[in-house]
């Protein structure tokens, strides 16, 4: 991984979780994930979540995107792009 790949994510890492936000939930502490993994994997395609939203039971991971997008009325495109503006 390059070193700018590595500043990025620590960035957008430090944002916290967008779901969290999204949700009036306050600002989680965040990992990143990786959006459009199965097209177009990129680590500058990335968007912070918190464990719970990432990996857990109600997280991408635990729901899957189909179900994911549906609880939290979003889509990794619109995630992302909320990420990207909190950066810019
Ligand atoms: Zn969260
Ligand atoms: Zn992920």
């Amino acid at each position: 991984m390059t070193n700018r790949a590595k500043r990025h994510m620590q960035r957008v890492a430090e944002l916290g979780c967008v779901i969290c936000d999204k949700c009036g939930l306050g600002n989680s502490p965040a990992e990143v994930h990786h959006a459009f993994d199965s097209a177009a994997r990129s680590d500058f395609l990335t968007i912070p979540l918190c464990p719970t939203h990432h990996r857990g039971a109600l997280g991408f991971h635990g729901l899957g995107e189909r179900e994911f997008n549906r609880k939290y009325h979003t889509t990794e495109a619109e995630l992302l792009a909320m990420t990207l503006e909190r950066l810019a």
